[in-house]
């Protein structure tokens, strides 16, 4: 189909871009998701998103976070394995370009951690999902935009876009914004909102109109990250993953409000909704 410049994401569209599981497959048909996440005291948000990749279906899980997030991450995602990339902050992004990565859920802007991190973005090629503090960290000097990889997606908040690429005055002036830059640097911006939009490389933007008010608590765009990264992985091109991954989070938020209420509903709530998500559309 064709994309008019603003679109809203409906069941039609999700329906045609969900790929059920093949039986005849094996791990390896899914994809090694390379979360990069966590610093000291921020090891949930590295739990929180490796689990969205785990409950999304990726192959293969890893998680790249400091030594101080070792047995936490081992006891509550036993499922995937853990590289440590420092102590209590990430100063190490070793990392291969045939995994997918999610960078940026709790991993703090440590003075070491911005060097390796801006390092390793310079000699990256791949697209990436750059999130939270790896947004924070490109934001302290626009030159650094320039080394984001084609493709990349940025789920930045509001507060996060600002820091990118400066104020606006408004919702419509920030979209707008958007649509200016993800044309300029090639990469898909999800602007994180009540609505979230995402907007293409082409300058297309589309509305995601799941989620409600109980994801507006810290973990929630942790849960994307996760996400995201896990579809990227499994094979969905970076816009079908953005809208899937998007629509997904959204759903499973809304099931777990009808279940604990927008007040009580978790980040973690959410994470376990997503198999009810899955199954609708399965
Ligand atoms: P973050 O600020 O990085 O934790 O991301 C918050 C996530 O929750 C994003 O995916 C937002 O779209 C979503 N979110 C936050 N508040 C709301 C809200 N009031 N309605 C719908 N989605 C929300
Ligand atoms: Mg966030």
């Amino acid at each position: 189909s064709v994309a008019a410049e603003y679109n809203v994401i409906d069941d039609h569209l999700i329906d045609s871009i969900f790929q059920p599981r093949k039986e005849f497959s094996h791990k390896g048909t899914y994809g090694k998701v390379m979360m990069i996440a966590g610093s000291y005291g921020k090891v949930g948000a590295a739990v929180l998103a490796t689990k969205s990749a785990l409950k999304t279906g990726a192959g293969l899980t890893f998680t790249l976070a400091p030594e101080c997030g070792y047995e936490i991450l081992q006891t509550s995602c036993p499922e995937a394995m853990f590289f440590a990339g420092g102590k209590e902050h990430i100063e190490n992004f070793d990392v291969d370009e045939n995994m997918t990565c999610g960078i940026g859920p709790g991993l703090g802007t440590h003075p070491q951690t911005e060097k390796s991190f801006l390092n390793f973005l310079k000699g990256y090629n791949t697209p990436l999902i750059l999130d939270a503090d790896a947004l924070n960290m490109i934001s302290k000097d626009s030159k650094n935009l320039k080394f984001i990889p084609e493709k990349s997606i940025l789920t930045p908040h509001p507060k996060e876009f600002e820091r990118l690429f400066g104020k606006t005055d408004n919702s419509f002036d920030r979209l707008e914004l958007a649509r200016e830059k993800a044309k300029e640097l090639h990469v898909y911006i999800v602007l994180k909102d009540h609505h979230t939009q995402i907007i293409n490389p082409k300058g297309e933007v589309y509305y995601n109109i799941t989620g409600n008010a109980g994801l507006a608590k810290g973990g929630s765009g942790d849960i994307l990250t996760g996400i995201l990264t896990s579809l990227l992985a499994q094979g969905y091109s970076e816009e079908d993953t953005c809208i899937l991954g998007v629509w997904l989070h959204g759903k499973a938020a809304d099931f777990a409000s009808e279940k604990y209420s927008k007040e009580s509903m978790l980040p973690t709530d959410v994470i376990n909704e997503l198999g009810s998500v899955f199954k609708e559309l399965n």
